[in-house]
């Protein structure tokens, strides 16, 4: 069986862990919420082993398929929840409010799933799960 290594902080993947005990053998099982890809990790290794029945392309293992990917440009979004991070920045969003995305700051890395928008200031991110892609009709 195909085996590969994948890391957690690059991926657009977002792994959750499935098993509250450490699985015999000192790892944990992982599944993406987006595309139910499964990853072991051992330990608080950022590296995560995905053992796959069939072949996977090194973009689907960086990029979920069914994730937002940043690489796509998304003109508009509505808001879902309140964002997770807390922030002053944040005030002006509202839950259900449509927000016009904006371009990444220079400087930012891009390297979670989630799209800029305005906030009070400066621009805020979103991330995946906080947003739905919408099409605005201008
Ligand atoms: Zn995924």
């Amino acid at each position: 069986m195909p085996k590969y290594s994948l890391n957690l902080r690059t991926t657009t993947h977002e792994f959750q862990k499935q098993n509250s005990v450490t699985q015999k053998g000192g790892y944990d099982i992982l599944i993406c919420k987006h595309c139910g890809l499964g990853a072991r990790r051992y330990g608080v290794s950022e590296t995560l082993v995905v053992k796959s029945g069939k072949p996977l392309s090194e973009s689907v293992l960086q990029f979920c398929p069914k994730a937002i990917d940043p690489r796509i440009k998304v003109q508009y979004v509505r808001v879902l929840i309140k964002p997770r991070i807390i922030n002053a920045g944040f005030d002006n969003l509202q839950v259900g409010q449509i927000m016009k995305c904006v371009p990444c700051p220079p400087g930012e890395r891009n390297r979670l799933p989630g799209v800029w928008v305005m906030g009070v200031h400066e621009p805020v991110k979103l991330l995946s799960g906080e947003f739905e892609p919408w099409e605005a009709v201008d």
